[in-house]
């Protein structure tokens, strides 16, 4: 069987990261997503949230799973038996950091195998961090997340949660 990691912050899912994961299923029979811990970043949304924000936009794949995990990677990919990594490749900004990340993977664990997904074009310059920039701002953010997402982001800059 052939399980694929697809590991990020999704500090919130957004619809270019929906994009990566429903290709990656036509691709591989089961996908994880990993929501990866970084005690360094401070999100907008705690691990639990963002796990259950990609659980709802993923429910109708039947072969993607939502995880979480902290530490190193590789120890993930080692834990739940994969050796597919998956990453979503946008603007050329991207390149330099998911080289260098799939290098060291690489001298790591050398039979996992990290396999770049290239953006659609429209998704080419979304981040979380944009999204959450505009909604924070005020602007909308519907050509850019799911609903549950885009409901989650106005409470959270309502002061509701
Ligand atoms: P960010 O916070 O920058 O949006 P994440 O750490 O959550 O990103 O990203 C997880 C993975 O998804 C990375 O491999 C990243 O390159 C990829 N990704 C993020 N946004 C997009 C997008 N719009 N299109 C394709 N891949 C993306």
């Amino acid at each position: 069987m052939r399980i694929a990691v697809y590991p990020g912050s999704f500090d919130p899912v957004t619809l270019g990261h929906l994009d990566i994961i429903e290709r990656s299923c036509k691709l591989f029979d089961k996908v994880i997503v990993a929501v990866m811990i970084n005690s360094s970043k401070r999100p907008m949304f705690s691990v639990d949230e963002r796990v259950a924000l990609l659980r709802e936009a993923t429910k109708n794949l039947p072969n993607v799973s939502v995880d979480c995990h902290e530490g190193l990677l590789i120890d993930y990919l080692k834990k739940a038996d994969a050796k597919i990594l998956v990453k979503g490749l946008r603007a050329i900004s991207d390149f330099e950091s998911e080289f260098q990340m799939a290098s060291v993977n690489q001298k790591l664990c050398p039979e996992v195998e990290t396999v770049f997904i290239m953006t659609r074009t429209e998704y080419m310059y979304l981040s979380s961090s944009i999204v959450k920039e505009v909604g924070t701002l005020g602007g909308d953010i519907t050509n850019f997340v799911t609903e549950n997402v885009r409901v989650a982001i106005e409470q959270k800059v309502g002061g509701k949660s």
